[in-house]
C-alpha cells in the first residue's frame, strides 16, 4: 500500500518542491490532501494535477471560486478551521508542514498529536511553541523531521549518534545580500535591494529575514527545541556558497557536515523517505567546479539579529512568540516603506526587552504574545 501525504501550505515555494518530490515517489507515495491560505487559483491548478482527495482554504470566500476551477469533486474544507479540519480528517503517514507563519501552528499541533510524522518547514511552529511542541511529539509518538536546509543536514549527520556526544553545532549562514555591505550603508536598504538572495530562491518574507539574519535567529531557536540543545551549543558560521548546509563538531572533535547544492527537493524527500534515501532530482554538486569554501564568523554588530537567537533560545517561554511576531510585524513595516531595514532588529529587540515574560506558557499565552508583539511593534513605529 503507498504511504500517504498530507501538504500544508502547497502553494508556497517549500510546497510547490514538496510537490516536484511527491510527483517523483509516485510508486511509494500518493497525495492524500492539499491546504492553503487563500492562493485558489493555484490550488485548483495543482489539484487538477494530483486528484487529492481532500483539499482545504483558510480564506472562506476564496472557496467558491476554488470549486468552479475544479475538475473533479474533492472533500472540501473551508474557512478559518480548514487546514485543522484536514489534518483531523484524513488519515496520513507525512504532513508536510510548510505554511509560513502562525497559520499552520494548531494544523501542526493536532497533526503531532494524531502521532503524525511532520515534515517540518514552517519554523515558527517551533520558534513559537517549541516548549508544547517537543515533549507532545514525545507523547504522541510524532517524528518531528526538519525540513529547513540546516537542520535537516544536522538531522542526518545526528542519525545514530549518541545526543550526549553531540558538542556543538554549527548552523551556516549564506550571510545573505547584504554580507559586505558597511554598517553606513545598511542605512540605505531599499526592500528592493533586501529582496535579492544570492544562493536560494526562497519566499519574500524568508528572504528579508536572510538579508537582517533574522532567518538565522530564529533558526538558532528552533535547532535548542529540535535538537534539546543548550544556546552555547548552536554557533553561525557565514558560508556564502550555501554548499554547506550545517556542521556538527562531536566530543572526540570530529566535525561533520552534509554538502549539498542549495536545492530545498533534498531535505523536503529526506524528511519522508527517512531513514531511508532514494534518488533526487536535485543537481549534484561538482566537486572539481568548487574551488574554494569560505567559512567565517557572524558580525553581530551589523546584524544584531543573531544575538537575539541566542536570548531567545536562553528564555524559552514566550520570547519565541514575541520574536517571531515583533520581526513578522517589523518586515511587513518594512515592506511597506514604514520603517527603515535597520529597525526590523530594532523593534523586534525592543519588544523583546518590554515583553510581560511567561516561563511556563499555555498555547493561549504564547498567542497572546503573538498579538501583543504585533499590536506594539505598530504602536512603536515612531518610537
Ligand atoms: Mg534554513
Amino acid at each position: 500500500m503507498k504511504k500517504r501525504a498530507i501538504i500544508l501550505g502547497s502553494t508556497g515555494s517549500v510546497g510547490h518542491r514538496a510537490l516536484e518530490v511527491l510527483g517523483g515517489l509516485q510508486d511509494e507515495w500518493e497525495l492524500a490532501g492539499l491546504a492553503v491560505g487563500s492562493r485558489d487559483r493555484q490550488l485548483a491548478e495543482q489539484a487538477n494535477r494530483f486528484r487529492p482527495g481532500s483539499l482545504a482554504i483558510a480564506r472562506a470566500d476564496s472557496a467558491s471560486d476554488l470549486e468552479a476551477a475544479l475538475a473533479y469533486s474533492p472533500t472540501m474544507h473551508h474557512g478559518p478551521g480548514a487546514l485543522l479540519e484536514l489534518v483531523d480528517s484524513v488519515p496520513c503517514d507525512c504532513v508536510v508542514s510548510a505554511v509560513v507563519g502562525l497559520g499552520g501552528l494548531a494544523a501542526t499541533l493536532r497533526a503531532v498529536e494524531l502521532g503524525r510524522r511532520i515534515a517540518l518547514a514552517n519554523k515558527e511552529v517551533l520558534v513559537i511553541a517549541g516548549s508544547l511542541l517537543m515533549p507532545l511529539a514525545e507523547r504522541a509518538g510524532a517524528e518531528i523531521i526538519p525540513v529547513d536546509s540546516e537542520h535537516s543536514a544536522i538531522f542526518q549527520v545526528i542519525h545514530g549518534e549518541r545526543a550526549v556526544d553531540v558538542e556543538r553545532i554549527y548552523l551556516t549562514a549564506s550571510g545573505g545580500p547584504f554580507r559586505t555591505w558597511s554598517e553606513e550603508a545598511m542605512g540605505d536598504i531599499t526592500v528592493e535591494d533586501a529582496l535579492r538572495h544570492p544562493t536560494w530562491d526562497m519566499g519574500p518574507k524568508i528572504t528579508v529575514d536572510s538579508a537582517t539574519m533574522m532567518n538565522k535567529a530564529l533558526e538558532i531557536v528552533e535547532a535548542r527545541w529540535l535538537f534539546d540543545l543548550r544556546p552555547e551549543q548552536i554557533e553561525v558560521v557565514v558560508h556564502p556558497e550555501s554548499i554547506i548546509h550545517s556542521l556538527v563538531e562531536f566530543c572526540d572533535g570530529s566535525l561533520i557536515a552534509q554538502l549539498g547544492t542549495p536545492d530545498m527537493r533534498t531535505p523536503i524527500q529526506y524528511a519522508l523517505t527517512f531513514p531511508q534515501r532514494r534518488p533526487c532530482p536535485s543537481d549534484r554538486l561538482n566537486l572539481s567546479e568548487i574551488r574554494r569554501l569560505n567559512l567565517h564568523p557572524p558580525d553581530t554588530r551589523r546584524f544584531p539579529a543573531l544575538r537575539l537567537g541566542h536570548e531567545v533560545a536562553r528564555r524559552g517561554g514566550t520570547a519565541g512568540a514575541v520574536l517571531n511576531a515583533a520581526n513578522e510585524a517589523a518586515v511587513e513595516l518594512f515592506s511597506q516603506g514604514v520603517i527603515s531595514f535597520l529597525d526590523i532588529a530594532r523593534q523586534t529587540e525592543r519588544a523583546l526587552a518590554q515583553h510581560d515574560f511567561k516561563k511556563s506558557p499555555t498555547l493561549e499565552d504564547l498567542l497572546a504574545a503573538d498579538r501583543w508583539a504585533r499590536q506594539e511593534v505598530a504602536r512603536c513605529t515612531a518610537c
